[in-house]
C-alpha cells in the first residue's frame, strides 16, 4: 500500500479530552469510532482512500472493538454492503470518490434509500471536483435529490467535520434516511485538531452477535412492489419533515453575523474557509472569522430549511449564492422559497460567479466585488481591487517572461512496467497502422499523452473493452482495449469480457497485470501476489506468482490467452502483432505482466538497504546512453517516455543537436536496452553495473580493467 499509517492509527485509539491532530479525512476515521459504527467499508479513490487505508491496517483494534472492516471491490458492491441496517440497528458507513463512485452504486442507493435505514449510515464522498480533480467534472448533489438522501458538507475544519460525522448518524436514524457526507480535496486534506471523544463499541457488531433476522417479516423493508409506492410517499410525507426537524433542532447550518446587515451570502459549508479568505482580502473579514458581512454557512445543502432560508433573507435586500459546480441546485431552490413567501430580496449566485469550475479565491474576490458594488455601495473594496490588478500583473509578467512554456503531461513513474507494453504498441502500428484504443481509468491512461498518444476514448473504470464494442463491427482494424488489473475486477470482468464473449465479439483486450490498485494508492486486489511471494520476489516482479486473472479468463471461456513479461519489449511486439493479425476470430487477450514499480522498489529499498549495511555486495543496474554515439535524433525518447531519458548540450562543438542523457533515478528497468534492440535504434545505449561492497573478484577484474586505461 501507498503509505503505512503507524501514527494515524494510534491517533485512532485517543480518549476523551486528549487533542486529535492530523488532516480532515482522518479525523473523519476517527469520529466514524467515536460514533460507535458496527461495519465500515469502500473501494479506494482519492480524496478518501487514507480513511479506507488507514481502517484496513487498523484490523486488529477495529477487531477488539468489533467493527467489521470491507475493502470492497466496486462502489456498488459498498452501497449494497449498507443494506446491514435496513432490518438491524447497526450504524455503517462506506465511502468512495465521487461523482464517478455514485454513478457506479447508484442502483444500490436508490433501492436503500427507498427502503429506508433503521442504524445511521454515511457515505463519506470524495468530492473529486474542481482543481485537481481527475474524474467527469459532476456533482453529487443531484443523487441526494432524485434519492430522497441527505448531504451534508461541512466547514472544512475538523471539529465541524468531526460534529458532522456524528450527527450524520443521528440524522440518518432520526429519518430513516441514509446520509452522505461530501469533501473536496481541500477539506480531505486540511490539517487541524479536534477534541477526542471515547470510541464507543458498537450495539451490534462483531462482538454483539445478532441473535438472528428480525422477529417480525416485515414485507415494506423490501424495496420492491407494491412497498415502493408507498415507500415513496414515506420519504415525502415522513423522513424529509422529520430530517428537517433534526437540522433545525440541532442548528445543524450556522449563521454568522455581521454589521452590514442588508445584504447576506449564502454558502456551502466546504467553500467556507475559501469565501472567508476572499472577504478578507477585500478588507470585509479578519483573521479569526470574524466579517462584516452576515454568512449563511449551510452544512447541509440537501434538504434545505424553507423557514430558516426565509428567516435570514427577510430583512435582507440582497442575497449572494457561493455554490460550486453547475447546475445551481441550491440557488435555485432558494429562488423557489424567496418566490413562495412572496419576499423581494434579489437573489444573485451564478450571473456574479462562474457556472462551472473550481470556486478559488480569486474568483471569489471577483464576484463578491461586483456584487457588493451593486448592493452595498458604501463599502470600500479598494484592498481587493488592488490584490486582484496585482495579481494580474504578476501574470502577465510571468507570461511576458517565459513566453509559450512547453507542456509537461503526466506520466509513469519512472521504471514502469506499463511504458513498455505501449512501446511495442507504438512499434507495431508503425506496420500495421495505428488501430482505434480504448482507454480505461488507471495508470496505463498516461499513454494517452505524448510520446505515446494513444487512447481515443475514456468511459469509466473497467469500461474499455465494452466501450469498444460499438467500434469493432465497423473498424477494418482490431480495436485495442486496454484495461488495468484494477479496472478488470472493478467491471471488467462483467460489463466488457463477459459481454464479449457473449456476443462472440472480436478485437484485442491488453490487461495490465501489476498486481495492485496502483493509481489509487497501490491497494490490493483479489489477485494481489501474497506476501509470502512479495518476499521471495524482492529483486524481481512479483506479479507472475498470481494467476487469478488468467484462471478466470480460462474459465470463462477466453480461447486466445497470452501471459507477457513487459519488459520483454520483443515479445511483447510479437505478441501484439499476432494478436491484431491473427485470422482467429474471437477476443484475444494479452495479460502484460510487470509488477507496479513503485511497489517493487518499496519492497526492495529496506533490503538493499540492510545489505548494504551488513557489508553484503550490492549490484545496481543502471542505463546510460554513449554520448559520442548518439545521433541526436531522440527516437529513443519518442519511443519510451521514461523521465530520466532526457537530453543535454551535445559536447561535439560540431554538432548542434542535443544527446540523450540517462539521469540519476534510472532504476535499470531494462526498456532503453529493450527498445533499441526491439527498434535496431543507434547503438548508443549501455547497461552499467554499479557494485556497492564488491567482492574479491569484483575488485581483482577492476585491477585489470585499470591496467588497460
Ligand atoms: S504507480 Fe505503478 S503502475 Fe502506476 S505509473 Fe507508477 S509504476 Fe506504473
Ligand atoms: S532503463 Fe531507461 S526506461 Fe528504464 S528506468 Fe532507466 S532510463 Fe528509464
Amino acid at each position: 500500500m501507498e503509505r503505512q499509517f503507524t501514527k494515524e492509527i494510534e491517533s485512532l485509539r485517543l480518549g476523551e479530552g486528549e487533542t486529535f491532530h492530523g488532516e480532515g479525512i482522518l479525523a473523519v476515521t476517527k469520529a466514524l469510532l467515536q460514533s460507535g459504527v458496527s461495519y465500515v467499508g469502500g473501494y479506494q479513490g482519492a480524496p478518501v482512500s487514507h480513511l479506507l487505508d488507514v481502517m484496513v491496517q487498523a484490523r486488529d483494534y477495529l477487531d477488539d472493538l468489533g467493527v467489521h472492516v470491507e475493502a470492497c471491490t466496486s462502489e456498488a458492491s459498498a452501497a449494497a454492503m449498507l443494506g446491514a441496517s435496513i432490518n438491524y440497528p447497526a450504524r455503517g458507513a462506506v465511502t468512495w470518490k465521487s461523482v464517478v463512485g455514485t454513478n457506479v452504486a447508484a442502483d444500490a442507493l436508490s433501492y436503500l434509500a427507498s427502503a429506508g435505514v433503521m442504524g445511521g449510515t454515511l457515505i463519506v464522498l470524495g468530492e473529486d471536483y474542481g482543481e485537481g480533480g481527475v474524474v467527469a467534472q459532476e456533482r453529487s448533489h443531484s443523487f441526494a435529490m432524485k434519492s430522497l438522501m441527505w448531504l451534508l458538507d461541512p466547514r472544512p475544519n475538523l471539529t465541524t467535520i468531526v460534529d458532522m460525522v456524528e450527527h450524520g448518524f443521528a440524522l440518518s436514524e432520526a429519518s430513516n434516511t441514509p446520509v452522505m457526507m461530501e469533501l473536496r480535496i481541500r477539506a480531505c486534506h486540511v490539517h487541524g485538531t479536534f477534541v477526542a471523544r471515547n470510541n464507543v463499541s458498537p450495539a451490534v457488531s462483531m462482538r454483539h452477535l445478532l441473535d438472528g433476522p428480525p422477529k417480525e417479516f416485515i414485507y415494506d423493508r423490501l424495496a420492491h412492489p407494491p412497498a415502493i409506492f408507498r415507500q415513496e410517499k414515506l420519504k415525502n410525507d415522513v423522513r424529509l419533515p422529520a430530517a428537517r426537524k433534526y437540522i433545525a433542532e440541532h442548528k445543524l447550518n450556522e449563521v454568522f453575523d455581521g454589521d452590514v446587515g442588508d445584504v447576506g451570502i449564502v454558502v456551502q459549508g466546504g467553500l467556507y474557509n475559501g469565501l472567508l479568505r476572499a472577504l478578507r482580502l477585500l478588507g470585509l473579514a479578519d483573521d479569526f472569522g470574524g466579517c462584516r458581512i452576515p454568512i449563511h454557512v449551510l452544512n447541509v445543502v440537501y434538504p434545505l430549511l424553507p423557514e430558516e432560508i426565509i428567516s435570514y433573507s427577510k430583512d435582507k435586500t440582497a442575497l449572494l449564492v457561493v455554490e460550486e459546480g453547475q447546475p445551481e441546485f441550491i440557488e435555485q431552490e432558494i429562488a423557489m422559497h424567496l418566490r413562495r413567501a412572496n419576499l423581494q430580496t434579489r437573489l444573485h449566485g451564478k450571473d456574479f460567479l462562474q457556472m462551472a469550475g473550481d470556486y478559488n479565491t480569486e474568483l471569489m474576490v471577483r464576484g463578491l466585488a461586483r456584487f457588493l458594488k451593486e448592493h452595498a455601495p458604501q463599502l470600500d473594496l479598494s484592498s481587493g481591487l488592488l490584490w486582484l490588478d496585482s495579481n494580474q500583473g504578476t501574470k502577465d509578467k510571468a507570461a511576458g517572461l517565459l513566453g509559450g512554456m512547453p507542456q509537461r503531461p503526466p506520466t509513469f513513474c519512472v521504471g514502469c512496467p506499463e511504458r513498455p507494453v505501449f512501446s511495442a504498441m507504438k512499434l507495431v502500428a508503425q506496420d500495421i497502422g495505428r488501430p482505434h484504443v480504448s482507454m480505461d481509468v488507471g495508470c496505463h491512461a498516461f499513454a494517452s499523452f505524448e510520446p505515446f498518444s494513444q487512447g481515443n476514448t475514456l468511459l469509466g473504470y473497467g469500461m474499455s473493452l465494452a466501450s469498444a464494442a460499438g467500434v469493432t463491427p465497423m473498424s477494418a482494424r482490431r480495436p485495442v482495449a486496454v484495461m488495468g488489473d484494477g479496472g478488470f475486477w472493478h467491471n471488467g470482468l462483467l460489463s466488457g469480457v463477459a459481454s464479449n464473449l457473449m456476443n462472440k465479439g472480436d478485437g484485442v483486450l491488453v490487461i495490465m497485470k501489476n498486481g495492485y490498485a496502483s493509481a489509487t494508492g497501490t491497494q490490493e486486489l483479489i489477485s494481489t501476489p501474497d506476501e509470502e511471494s512479495r518476499a521471495v520476489a524482492v529483486g524481481a516482479s512479483a506479479a507472475h506468482n498470481d494467476r487469478t486473472i488468467e484462471d478466470t479468463l480460462t474459465g470463462l471461456g477466453v480461447k486466445w490467452l497470452r501471459t507477457v513479461n513487459n519488459y520483454d519489449v520483443g515479445a511483447m511486439t510479437k505478441t501484439y502483432r499476432e494478436a491484431m493479425t491473427t485470422e482467429q476470430k474471437g477476443l484475444k487477450v494479452i495479460v502484460a505482466e510487470g509488477e507496479c514499480q513503485l511497489e517493487r522498489q518499496r519492497r526492495l529499498r529496506p533490503v538493499v538497504a540492510k545489505n548494504l549495511s551488513e557489508g553484503k555486495r550490492t549490484v545496481r543496474v543502471k542505463y546510460g546512453v554513449d554520448e559520442d554515439t548518439c545521433t541526436g535524433d531522440h527516437s529513443c525518447i519518442r519511443l519510451s517516455g521514461c523521465p530520466t531519458l532526457t537530453v543535454k548540450d551535445n559536447p561535439d562543438p560540431l554538432r548542434r543537436d542535443p544527446v540523450a542523457t540517462v539521469i540519476d533515478g534510472c532504476v535499470g528497468c531494462g526498456l532503453c536496452g529493450e527498445n533499441a534492440h526491439a527498434a535496431v535504434l543507434c547503438p548508443s545505449f549501455y547497461r552499467a553495473e554499479v557494485i556497492q561492497n564488491p567482492g574479491f573478484l569484483d575488485k581483482a577484474i577492476d585491477s585489470v580493467r585499470n591496467l588497460f586505461k
